[in-house]
């Protein structure tokens, strides 16, 4: 684990694709040692920690951890004593009506997407707190904000995930802690594959930018938060193209 206590930390949940993995190229490219987590596939996590260790010369590992299981979470943040930055990316979607779903489901849902963020919030702040200063950003999504029809568990989590940043700023700023959430629109990921070619035709349409998001942009969004003065908190900045 990472023992140059000046070099930043940052820990990035949800880092084996998409949005996640390029969050964690944006930082090692910056300087940042990092901690990456992923949920089922540590092989591929594993190759992007040792290609970015190569390219970058920073120090990076890989954990097979997930941040929905608060013990899991224990155990992850047992191994470290000191971080700089926490970017809660790890998500899932549920599509379907809500009188289809399963409670276990629903309970899949608001644990990945919302309370992980309160089981890795509440064991980051005591080692933001030895240095006085920290960054946390939560990944959201518009339906957070506005709701979506056969996404009512997502939509309540990423609603859940903005009071979240709003309370935790409010809590955290007289530390110098910043808190803040980027609230994405359709993002090109493997999360959307779910969706038809003609669906996602539909879905582009309606976004004034004519295209989709790209990860890169949210990762080049997050450095940009952490870099700013931490008087800059409680913010939920929509990344969506003008969609919302
Ligand atoms: P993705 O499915 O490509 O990647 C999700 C990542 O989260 C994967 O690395 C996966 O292993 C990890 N993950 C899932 N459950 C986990 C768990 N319990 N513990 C640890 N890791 C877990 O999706 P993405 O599009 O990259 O999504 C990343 C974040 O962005 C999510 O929070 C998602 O809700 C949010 N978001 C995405 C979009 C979009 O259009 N893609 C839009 C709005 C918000």
């Amino acid at each position: 684990m990472n023992t140059i206590k000046n070099t930043p930390l940052a820990l990035v949940t949800g880092a084996s694709r998409g949005i996640g993995r390029a969050i964690a190229e944006t930082l090692a490219g910056a300087g940042y040692d990092l901690v990456l987590t992923c949920s089922r596939t540590l092989p591929e996590l594993s190759g992007l920690a040792n290609s970015l260790e190569e390219k970058y010369g920073i120090h990076c590992t890989a954990q097979m951890a997930d941040a929905s299981d608060p013990v899991a979470m224990d155990r992850l943040f047992a191994s470290l004593d000191h971080l700089d930055v926490l970017v809660n990316n790890a998500g899932i979607s549920y599509i379907g009506l809500l009188t289809d779903m399963s409670v276990e489901e629903w309970q899949r849902v608001i644990n990945t997407n919302l309370s992980s963020c309160f089981y890795t919030s509440r064991l980051a702040i005591p080692l933001m707190l030895l240095k006085h200063s920290g960054r946390i950003v939560n990944i959201s999504s518009v339906w957070g904000n506005v709701g979506a029809s056969m996404e009512v568990a997502y939509s309540a989590s990423k609603g859940g995930v903005n009071s979240f940043t709003k309370a935790l700023a409010k809590e955290l700023a007289p530390s110098n802690i910043q808190v803040n959430a980027i609230s994405c629109g359709v993002i090109d990921t493997a999360m959307n594959h779910c969706f038809s070619p003609e669906e996602m035709n539909a879905l582009r349409e309606e976004i004034p930018a004519d295209r989709l998001g790209q990860p890169e942009e949210v990762a080049k969004l997050v450095l940009q938060l952490i870099q700013a003065p931490t008087y800059l908190t409680g913010q939920i900045l929509t990344l969506d193209g003008g969609w919302q």
